[in-house]
């Protein structure tokens, strides 16, 4: 789910019509927990620019970042991992390994964008302080049949292990669900 704010972030950097062209707009949140169902508006701020959160896959989104990326000249070097990283006075140096075995990069400054599990972290001793169980997510692509409800609705169903609904294009859903095993997950 891209949200208002991001989307008016990515009208910033020239970005935004591919999103808002190909996403589902999405107007209401809808929670059912405990036999009750709450519905509430996502961005209906009087005045927002986007009054809407914009459903899309991720690797749609990433299409996008990287198309623009290579018209900015960026080079993207897929399954390459931050290995090892070293501070010093004058910069860091990183241990990349890739297809073709582990090489050494010094540069000034590195960004790390590896998540909060991410080798930046570690390396930098960053705390990971969790808020949450460390009970993993299962996520799949799904179509739902008959589905009678609106598609411009993100349904979360909170009872039981839970289950989160975001609409893809075609009348796809994308379903967040928390495994109550790893055998679950896996399935
Ligand atoms: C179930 C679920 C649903 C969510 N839904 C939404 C949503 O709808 N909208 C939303 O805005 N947010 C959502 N979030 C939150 C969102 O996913 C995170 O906030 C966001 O992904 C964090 O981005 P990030 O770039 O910091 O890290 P990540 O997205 O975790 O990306 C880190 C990347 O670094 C790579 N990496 C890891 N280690 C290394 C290494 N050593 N070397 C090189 N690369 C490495 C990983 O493979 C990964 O590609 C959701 C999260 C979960 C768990």
């Amino acid at each position: 789910m891209i949200t208002a704010r991001s989307l008016e972030v990515f009208a910033q950097l020239g970005l935004v019509e591919p999103i808002v062209d190909c996403g589902v707009h999405i107007w209401e949140l809808v929670v059912a927990a405990d036999e009750t169902l709450f519905d509430a508006a996502v961005a209906g701020q009087p005045g927002a620019t986007y009054p809407f959160n914009i459903a899309l896959s991720e690797a749609e989104l990433e299409h996008v970042l990287g198309n623009d990326l290579a018209q900015h000249g960026a080079v993207v070097h897929g399954g390459t991992s931050l290995h090892q990283l070293t501070q010093g006075s004058g910069g860091v140096e990183a241990t990349l390994v890739g297809g073709s075995g582990p090489t050494t990069v010094r540069a000034r400054w590195l960004v790390g964008l590896d998540g909060f599990l991410g080798a930046t972290r570690r390396a930098a001793g960053i705390d990971r302080r969790r808020l949450h169980s460390d009970r993993e997510w299962a996520v799949f692509d799904a179509t739902v049949q008959p589905w009678t409800s609106p598609v411009e609705a993100t349904p979360a169903y909170l009872d039981g292990p839970g289950a989160i609904l975001t609409p893809l294009p075609n009348r796809r859903w994308r379903v967040y669900t928390r495994a109550a095993s790893d055998t679950d997950a896996v399935a």
